[in-house]
């Protein structure tokens, strides 16, 4: 496990060679806020980085139900269970492994590894809410209520699989051939579009997401990734 220190935030990075996979312990007055769980052998190193730390992980806040993002969710709930555990209202739903499309959604299948949770939520969150210093924002398209949580100390956006680094900087559903993973368990690509376009607009000064390195000064990078994904959903290429 890879360990990258930046701003407030530390990256964890589970195989960062072959199949990188991230998470982020949060520094905050009171203690760490975990963002995703990893693989569901990832807890032990999650525990161990937060002990190096010497600050306990008061809440776990997920992005989305992906089984690579949730993995080791019961295994550090059971380790703190005092832990408050958030995730949007709408993927709570995909936690306990219940697939199924509202009506008003986009009428398309979920995809990607839904792997069924133990831990149940403690908090639900909606667009707008805060956890200490993240603002919690809705970017769904990945999955149905795929968050990310953006830092209002220094504008960090933690983004989840709403764009990707690894193999390319693209947004969720635009295949990069080196890294097409994320891209192949995109839900709905015309509603993640809309969701880049909206992380853009907060202008993040660092880009940290699910698979890939954290990106400095993104807005460039995320331009040309929004482009090719406008392109790529036209059909132009
Ligand atoms: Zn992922």
């Amino acid at each position: 496990m890879r360990m990258t220190y930046f701003g407030n935030c530390i990256q964890l990075t589970f195989y960062p060679g072959v199949f990188p996979v991230n998470c982020y312990l949060v520094k905050e007055a009171d203690g760490l806020t975990l963002i995703d769980t990893g693989l569901p052998s990832s807890a032990k190193a999650i525990r161990t980085a937060a002990q190096k730390l010497d600050m306990p992980i008061l809440r776990i806040a997920l992005t989305h139900a992906h089984g690579d993002h949730v993995g080791s969710l019961d295994t550090l709930r059971k380790a703190s269970p005092n832990a408050e555990v958030m995730i949007s209202v709408r993927d709570a739903r995909l936690l306990r492994g219940d697939t199924s499309i509202d009506p008003s959604e986009p009428q398309v299948k979920v995809r990607g590894s839904v792997r069924p949770c133990k831990t149940s939520p403690t908090r639900l969150l909606n667009a707008g809410d805060r956890i200490g210093s993240l603002e919690v924002i809705s970017c769904p398209g990945h999955t149905p209520g795929h968050v990310a949580f953006f830092d209002t100390r220094d504008r960090t956006l933690i983004a989840g699989d709403a764009f990707q680094t690894q193999g390319g900087v693209a947004v969720s559903g635009t295949v990069r051939p080196l890294f097409p993973f994320p891209a192949l368990a995109t839900w709905h690509k015309p509603t993640a579009l809309t969701s880049a376009k909206h992380l853009r607009q907060l202008r993040p000064s660092h880009l940290a997401v699910g698979h890939g390195n954290i990106l400095v000064n993104p807005l460039e990078a995320m331009d040309a990734a929004i482009k090719m994904a406008e392109r790529k959903l036209k059909g132009k290429i």
